[in-house]
């Protein structure tokens, strides 16, 4: 099986006991069955406490609760106390895994580091070189792809081709790659698939004339305030983004953004056929992040864009379904908004 990363993948590390953000507050750690069941037979006092702290959450999954907004199990020192005394393969599958978001798509898999996570994130941000991605074999089996990848994956190349051309403005590309996912949707929509990886070698943007509109903010930001919200102040540096005046971010940055989440979610098409969408959804956490620069920086907007919206299937699934229903986040505003 193929697998591919971004290339600052492999220089990856936890900031452990020296992280100020860490991902053991606020979520509440899932406890994978296998892992579970470890935890059943650990002697002594922590085997109790273990035991003690698990609980079955709404969904049925063994979990343990936060304990005033932390696990349980995070010291004082802001170390895992299972973690340092039974080792790392006796934590929880969700906690060996994060910052890691895997794709499986049949012969390949794909593997993000989320940017909610802050040493993910200086990484991302730390450079202003292009961002590129790295494929290894494995000896690991692939399955079939699912047909419409052999469309998809030569236009999210293009899409991403069109992101990294740094003869033209960020804008200009953003437009240009919401362009080409407006056509590549028609494709789908028509059960067209088979015509995509004509239209990534071939396409040339069509002539067309600026929407008239107010462009997606401040809506877009009042959309996301009214989603599920894991941290208080989240709804109050959204207010603040409406009201703040703009900060010119760097393009570069931006563009590696607009990769990163080009990179994880366009693909995601291949599920449902909503490329489209996926793209908007792109766009979105750019100029989001851009606009809450104002408000906190570039980085921690990022960051805690990353934390509220790529960690909630809730929060990604209502804003897919915005993008299909609210004309004042329609591809028109969109475009308006990349013009002005
Ligand atoms: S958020 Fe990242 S750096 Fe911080 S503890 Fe978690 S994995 Fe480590």
């Amino acid at each position: 099986m193929r697998i591919r990363v971004p290339d600052y993948y492999g220089h990856f590390r936890c900031l452990a006991g020296a992280c100020p953000h860490t991902c053991c507050e606020k979520w509440e750690v899932v406890i994978d069955q296998e892992t579970a069941h470890l935890y059943a037979g650990v002697p002594g006092p922590l085997g109790e406490k273990l035991r003690a702290a698990m609980q079955v959450d709404g969904d049925g999954a063994s979990c343990f609760p936060l304990a005033g907004g932390r696990c349980p199990f995070l010291d004082r020192e802001g170390l895992c106390e299972i973690h340092r005394t039974l080792g790392p393969e006796a934590t929880s599958l969700t906690c060996r895994a994060h910052p890691r978001f895997a794709e499986e798509y049949g012969p390949f898999r794909e593997v993000s580091l989320c940017a909610s996570c802050p040493a993910a994130c200086d990484l991302l941000l730390g450079t202003d070189a292009p961002l590129t991605f790295l494929e290894q074999e494995t000896a690991e089996p692939g399955t079939p792809g699912d047909p419409w990848l052999t469309g998809l994956l030569p236009l999210r190349d293009r899409m991403l081709r069109e992101l990294a051309d740094r003869t033209r403005p960020l804008r200009e590309r953003m437009e240009r790659l919401l362009l080409l996912a407006v056509e590549a949707q028609s494709l789908l929509d028509e059960d067209r698939a088979e015509a995509l990886p004509a239209l990534a070698a071939d396409w040339t943007a069509p002539g067309y004339s600026i929407p008239a509109g107010p462009g997606i903010f401040p809506w877009a930001l009042r959309t996301l305030a009214a989603l599920e919200s894991l941290e208080e102040d989240w709804r109050d540096i959204l207010r603040r983004g409406e009201e703040a005046s703009p900060v010119s971010a760097p393009e570069p940055l931006l563009e590696r953004l607009g990769t990163y989440f080009s990179f994880r979610y366009l693909l995601k098409a291949v599920n449902d056929g909503d490329l489209l969408g996926r793209a908007q959804f792109c766009l979105l956490m750019v100029l989001t992040a851009e606009r809450l620069a104002a408000v906190c920086g570039l980085e921690e907007a990022v960051r805690r864009l990353c934390c509220e919206i790529e960690h909630s299937e809730e929060n990604l699934e209502a804003l897919q379904m915005a993008f299909r229903n609210d004309a004042d986040l329609s591809p028109a505003a969109f475009l308006c908004e990349l013009r002005r």
